[in-house]
């Protein structure tokens, strides 16, 4: 049996980067970006107005106050989207809406409310003014030949607003990786076929698809093998296509457990397949013409926690992905957490902020089987295999799983209700470094 953490070094050391590809910008949102993207221009490319008012020369409003005001010129008025017909000489000014380009002469502008018309062509300024003020300078928000988007970095939308204000339509990212998924076990029924005496639902197929998704892969259903050596190879074989196979069920020691024996039929060079972790300890890794294949374990927990620890890393690092682990947070047991020793185990918490603290409580019964601890929790809490109890009050570390992280109620606050007092909010959290400890 091997740690988590060679598992995942044995893993990680076998799987490659995929290739790139061009997609349109609307494409690339949650994808990888595969290059380095350098913007050819300033932004904003001018000095422009950031206030509505009026751009002058501030040396003419030297001395300027409501009780001496200066008395400008007014030569041109100027919207947004033009350039200046005339520079602004000597005591003159142009009426300048928000976001048109300074014009030659001038070197601030007066805030519209700061003025008082006299007629058309005069007004009184009542302020002193810098130089500078109120203009937005050429490339304060990108500089030309800047890195403005890393190459490894997840696009957002704000990165798809950058890559249209430099004009970028495509742009290089990585392939998504296809990951074919099949289910082993004579028990197992699909979600739509009748759920006769003895038979389950294949949750697994939906649930591993659901996480490949989540992490930017693209899941192939390879449907139910039968617990046959034949079924099995013939199953596995319609992977062969995809860049990473996975199967759940049959990896462990029932008289029906034979997907470890068909991966090594079909040309797998197994690495191992236990690990010292619960739930999970059945997990098979192997190559099998040289794309990696695991075999999870069948119970619905396991599963997924198994795909959390290795399946996600290294579909993310095919991805390109530099972040490839999710940094741990730091909570309190609420209560005692019993463990066996010799195996890490990762325990289904929901979290909860106290003065800026989370504190960790159980999900209720850890079985396996009970997928419903999944679906309730927000994180797993990591217990070491040294260590065979965590006293309430006790601090644990917690892989957040994200999505539920965000949503649940008791970990974030809307804006429009009221921080309640006791809870502190969670920017006072304590985070961890994600340097140090990752999962
Ligand atoms: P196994 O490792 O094949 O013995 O499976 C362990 C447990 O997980 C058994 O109770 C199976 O019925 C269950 N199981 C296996 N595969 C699936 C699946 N695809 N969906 C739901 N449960 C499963
Ligand atoms: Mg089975």
């Amino acid at each position: 049996m091997i740690s988590v953490e060679e598992a995942r070094r044995i893993i990680l050391s076998h799987v490659k980067v995929l290739g790139a590809e061009k997609v349109n910008l609307f494409s690339a949102l949650g994808r990888i970006l595969a290059e380095d993207v350098l913007s050819p221009l300033n932004i904003p490319p001018w000095n422009n107005t950031a206030m509505d008012g009026f751009a002058v020369r501030a040396e003419d409003t030297r001395g300027a106050s409501p009780e001496s005001p200066v008395i400008l010129e007014v030569i041109e008025d100027l919207p947004a989207g033009y350039m200046a017909r005339h520079p602004v000489g000597p005591r003159q000014a142009i009426r300048i809406m928000t976001g048109a380009p300074i014009p030659d002469g001038a070197d601030a502008v007066v805030r519209v409310e700061e003025t008082e018309l006299i007629d058309d062509h005069q007004i009184k300024v009542f302020v002193e003014v810098e130089p500078a003020r109120d203009i937005r300078m050429a490339g304060e928000d990108i500089k030309k030949g800047a890195v403005i988007l890393e190459k490894g970095s997840l696009v957002r939308p704000p990165d798809v607003g950058l890559l249209a204000s430099i004009q970028r339509s495509f742009i290089a990212v990585y392939q998504r990786p296809v990951v074919a998924i099949l289910s082993t076990g004579d028990e197992l029924v699909d979600i739509d076929e009748p759920l006769v005496k003895g038979k389950i639902v294949n949750s697994n197929g939906y649930s591993l698809a659901a996480q490949v998704l989540e992490c930017g892969g693209i899941p192939v259903q390879l449907g139910i093998a039968k617990d046959t050596k034949e079924d099995l190879e013939e199953k596995f074989s319609q992977g062969l296509e995809a860049d990473v196979l996975i199967s759940s069920g049959g990896v462990s020691v029932g008289d029906y457990d034979f997907v470890k024996q068909v991966l090594k039929n079909l040309g797998t060079e197994m690495q191992f397949w236990r690990v010292a972790m619960r739930p999970g300890s059945p997990l098979a890794f192997g190559i099998m013409r040289g794309k990696p294949a695991f075999g999870l374990p069948g119970n619905p927990v396991s599963a997924m926690v198994t795909f959390e620890l290795f399946v996600r890393p290294a579909l993310l690092k095919m991805s390109g992905r530099k972040k490839i682990f999710r940094p741990l947070l730091k909570a309190l047991a609420e209560e005692d957490i019993k463990t066996a020793e010799g195996k890490k185990h990762f325990i289904r918490v929901t979290l909860k902020l106290k003065k800026g603290r989370y504190h960790a409580s159980t999900t209720g019964p850890q079985g396996s089987g009970i997928l419903r601890s999944m679906s309730l929790s927000h994180g797993l809490a990591v217990v070491p295999e040294t260590q065979s109890l965590v006293k309430a009050g006790e601090e644990v570390l917690v892989i957040p799983l994200n999505p539920s992280f965000e949503d649940r109620e008791s970990l974030s606050f809307s804006l429009e209700e009221e921080t309640p007092e006791a809870e502190t909010g969670s920017s006072h959290a304590q985070g961890h470094d994600p340097g140090e400890d990752c999962c």
